[in-house]
Parts: C-alpha cells; structure tokens; sequence
C-alpha cells in the first residue's frame, strides 16, 4: 500500500504541475487539462492513467489504457468517449457512482480484480483553483505485489503454526521475528520479545558458554545444528534438536539467523528408556546386519558369554556355534536373510572361557533396514534338566542300565524293524543266582556293587547297537540285533562266562556270581515283544530249575 500511496502523491503532484501550467496555457489546452510535457510522462507510465471530465467524457488517456482495454474488453478509448463505454452495465454503476462521489471532491482508493489481475485504483478531483474541473483515475497493476503479500501471509502462517520454536535473531542478536511456539515456551508477549535481546531470554551464563559463540559462527555462515536440554520458563526442562541457519542478505553476508528448535524431549525419553532396559535386559539383545554380524550387543551378551562388546563386533553369531550345531544354524542364517522370522531356535555356543552354553535364538529381519534384532536366552541349566529328567525316566538310577519301560519301548522298535527287513533277533533274560544270599551275607551295599558291576560287565559284552535294561531287582534283558541262534549262543555263554569271573570286593573278601539266562529267537508270527518275553522268562525258569548257572534256549 505504501507503493500506492506514492503513486498517488505523485500524481497529486503532477495535477498540481499540470494545473499550474494551466493558468499561462490556457487556449492551448481548453480540451485537455494535460500539457505536452506532462502527457508524454503519462503515456511512458505503465500504470494506468484517465482524466475526465465532469460528464464523464474522456479528457486524455495513456497508451497503456488503451492497450489493456482494446486487449481485453474490445473497446477502443480515445478522447470524446463516455467513460463508461469501456465497462459492463454493472460496472458502469459502480464507475458512475465513483465519478460522482469525486466530483463532490472525495478521494476514492479501492482493489479490484480485473482479468485476473489484481488493480489498485485511486479516483480523485482534479481541481483548478479550487473548483473541480474533472475526475481523475489512477490505477496499478498490484498482481505481483498481491502475490508476494499472499505468499508472505501463508509463509508467516506456516512458520506460526509449527510446533517448533522458531525465531529470526538479527546481528546485534535480537529477536525480529518469533513464532507463537516460541511465545507459549517462554510464556512471553510478542512485544516483550521482539527487539529484546537473546542473553534477556537464555540467562547471561548461558548465552555466553552456549548461544554466543554458536551465533558468531552462524553469522559467519555456518549452518549449525546442535542437541541440547533447555529449561523453558513455561513448558519447564525439554530436549531440542535446534538448527541455526543463517539468511544472506543481497551482500551476500548473513544478516538474520533464523533458530528452529524441535522439541525431541519425548524421543529423547523413550531413546533411553529403550536404553535402560536393553542394559538390564537378563536376555542377550543384539542387532546384527543381514549377514549376521553383531553390530549391536547389550551387557547381558558378556555377562553370559564372557566375550567384550569390541569382541563380539567383530563376529558374525555363527562365529560362535559348535561345530555339530553348525549345518542347522547356517539354515537359520539363511532363512533370517530371506526375511523370516525364527522364534526359540535351539543351539551351543563357545564362551569365551572354552566352555558351552546351551542358547535359545528368537530373531526378527528387518530387510529394508538391513538389520536382524535378536533375543537370545541362556537355556543351558534348563537343557541340563530336561537331560537329568530324561536319564531319570528312561534309566535306573542305581546302574544306569535302561529301566523296564524304556526297554520295551526301543525293543517293540527294533522288532517293527526286524519284521520288515527281515532280520534275525535274539531276546535273553538273566538272572542272578541265590542273589538274595549274596545281601544277606555281605549288605545291601555289596548287592548294588554287584548289580552295577554286572551292568557294566553286560554293556561291555554286548554291542553297542545291541539293547540292555534291568528288569526287576536282579533281572535282566537284552534284544540282540542282527544276531541269528547261533551267535546268540555264543554270546550267552561269553557272558555268563564274564559275569562269573567278575569278583566283587566285600570287606576283606571277593565276591562271585553266577546267572542263569533263558533265550529266545524271534519267530515270524511274534506279534508282539511281550511275546518274546514270555519265551525267554520260561526258559529262565528252567534254567534256574535245572540247577542255575546255564543256558536254556527256547
Ligand atoms: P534265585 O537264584 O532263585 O534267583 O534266588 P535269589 O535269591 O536271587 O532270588 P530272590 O528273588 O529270592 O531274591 C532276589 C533278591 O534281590 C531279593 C532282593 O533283596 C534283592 N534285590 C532286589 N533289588 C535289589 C537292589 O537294588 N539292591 C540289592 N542290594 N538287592 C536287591
Ligand atoms: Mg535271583
Ligand atoms: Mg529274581
């Protein structure tokens, strides 16, 4: 507006000039107020000019009108014509309405949009010693202006209505401009903080430690960005991520510098948060690349495998698996490359003091951001458990030979086997002779020696793919795998041959034994290994009333 207003002050002048000329000229310009001096200037403008007269009629008008007018409304404007010719009816009313308000000596400004463009107009009297000799129209093609306004209000809306705290300091480090966030931080009025300077706002200590030497790099032209905890009297202690950026001015120097401040308090909180419990974290936490190298490892990884977080980092996980766990680790590997996701995957791993942890793997890929998060579980103790509990229910805790349910279970198997490749099997019970006699005469303590003796004595006889378990208190069984009659025999009577050679120390004394053992051979139409059994059990009966220490087959 400031543009318009001297436009106007300017042909306010110019009719004063133009009038002046008037008083010595005035034949030669009885038809148009306008000397040839003054005409020229106007046709050079390119605003648009019109004088009138009191009817309306068109005293002069400059080229640049009458252009825009031909152009864009058809109308060719020359002196003579009614003003009004060149408008629409509608129009016409405002125009004539404006003439008239002139004529009776009032100014008149106003914006109107024509064409799409954006005019500012004036319409005044033009006055000759007092009196109001005509009306003239000055107006101005404000498009750019308009435009520039408009853009400078949706900048100056888009910087209020940001979260950020945003202010504009100059070199002197005063506020020039500050956005409403900032205001509410501080809970300060724009006028209090406009032209204060910045050391008012921070405090005199941290100005000079912080905020001084960043703006004097600033304004030498860096573009700074820094992260820092700020006490702000209204919202209290926040965490801000705060660029200062300098402006250049037409010199090419900085002249402002524009300080954003983002307020990050909250992703600060929950960035150490997260921190705090991967520390804790009792489970291993790891980011590794794709490939599997540990890029990322929280304490618990060395609390658990001794190795140091440098060390880990130069390791890919598999670095760290047992050899015979190594194959279905390597297709775990694979899969998490392809994307997949593993929960409780189960392997050993080397600690960095030689020995081996059981550890359970639940891993997540990320392929875009090229990283695979990791929970690993220390389940050595468990898996040391499950083991005792499986020796506990399978085996008989005084020898260690397999129990009566874990027998039959492995020996129904081999039969099944048996049957289909068509194999031979033997079957044999043993029992100890007059075992009763050997606790009564030298303890409880010597009978076990005794039994556990002639376990490992059977484990040693027998072939390892061969099937031993105790039966009852000083009974056997054994399924011998691929073993016809004749090698079966041949066994029995090795091992009976053993098992009374065996001498069992008993305070100052030795202890023997002997056993009596029935045998049998699977036969095509067993149906089951109860079947088998039976035979055997038979033939032991017999051996024991044939007069113990023998073999009876049956
Ligand atoms: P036979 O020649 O007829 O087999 O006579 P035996 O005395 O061996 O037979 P019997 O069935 O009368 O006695 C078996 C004995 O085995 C009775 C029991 O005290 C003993 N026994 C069973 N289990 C255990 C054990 O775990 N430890 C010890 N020390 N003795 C056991
Ligand atoms: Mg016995
Ligand atoms: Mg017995």
């Amino acid at each position: 507006m400031l543009e318009l207003e001297q436009a106007r002050q300017r042909v306010a002048q110019l009719e004063r000039h133009l009038l002046a000329t008037d008083d010595n000229q005035q034949e030669a310009t009885s038809q148009s107020p306008i000397n040839k001096d003054l005409r020229s200037l106007f046709e050079s403008s390119e605003d648009l000019i019109i004088f009138v007269d009191l009817d309306g009629r068109i005293l002069f008008v400059n080229e640049a009108t009458t252009k825009l007018i031909n152009s864009t409304r058809g109308v060719s404007l020359r002196a003579g014509i009614h003003i009004t010719e060149m408008f629409s009816a509608s129009e016409a009313v405002f125009i004539n309405h404006s003439l008239a308000l002139a004529q009776r000596g009032k100014i008149l400004r106003t914006n109107y949009p024509d064409n799409g463009r954006e005019y500012a107009a004036i319409i005044q009297p033009v006055k000759e010693n007092n009196r109001i000799i005509g009306v003239s129209i000055f107006a101005r093609d404000i498009t750019s202006t308009y435009e520039m306004q408009e853009q400078l209000h949706r900048y100056e809306q888009i910087v209020s209505s940001s979260p950020n705290l945003i202010a504009l300091v100059d070199r002197n480090h005063q506020f020039q401009v500050v956005n409403d966030a900032y205001l509410e931080a501080f809970g300060k009025k724009r006028r209090f903080l406009i032209g204060t300077h910045i050391k008012q706002l921070v405090g005199e200590d941290t100005y000079r430690e912080l905020t001084e030497p960043i703006l004097k790099r600033a304004f030498s032209g860096e573009h700074i960005q820094i992260d820092q905890w700020i006490d702000c009297t209204r919202i209290g202690l926040r965490f801000f991520n705060i660029s200062y950026h300098p402006l250049r001015s037409q010199d090419l120097q900085p002249g402002y510098v524009v300080i954003n401040a983002n307020d990050i308090t909250e992703l600060k909180r929950a960035e150490s948060d997260r921190q705090r419990i991967f520390d804790l974290s009792l489970d291993m936490l790891s980011i590794s690349s794709m490939e599997g190298q540990l890029l990322e490892t929280n304490p618990a990884w060395t609390r658990t495998l001794g190795w140091t977080k440098a060390q880990l980092r130069k390791k890919n996980w598999l670095d760290l698996v047992i050899e015979e766990d190594m194959e279905s680790s390597k297709d775990v590997a694979a899969r998490l490359r392809c994307g997949e996701s593993v929960i409780g995957f189960e392997n050993r791993c080397h600690c960095k003091d030689g020995s081996i942890k059981w550890l359970a793997w639940s891993a997540y890929p990320d392929p875009e951001y090229k990283r695979i998060f990791s929970t690993v579980r220390d389940v050595t103790n468990r898996k040391r458990m499950e083991e005792e509990l499986r020796q506990l229910a399978t085996s008989d805790p005084l020898t260690g030979a397999g129990n009566r349910r874990h027998f039959i279970e492995r020996a129904t198997a081999e039969l099944v086997r048996c049957r289909r490749y068509g194999n031979h099997m033997a079957l044999l019970m043993l029992d100890i002779d007059y075992f009763k006699e050997v606790n009564d005469t030298y303890g409880h303590n010597v009978g076990d020696e005794v039994l556990k003796r002639l376990v490992d004595c059977c484990q040693e006889e027998l072939r390892e793919t061969d099937i031993f378990g105790r039966f009852g208190g000083e009974e056997f069984a054994a399924v011998l795998v691929n073993t016809d009659r004749t090698s079966a025999l041949r066994i029995c009577k090795r091992l009976l041959k053993a098992i009374s050679s065996l001498k069992v120390r008993a305070g100052t004394t030795t202890v023997s034994i002997t056993v009596s053992l029935g045998l049998t051979m699977h036969q095509a139409d067993d149906s089951s290994i109860d079947v088998l059994l039976k035979r055997a059990d038979d033939a032991l009966y017999r051996a024991k009333n044939s007069g113990r220490n023998q073999i009876v087959f049956n």
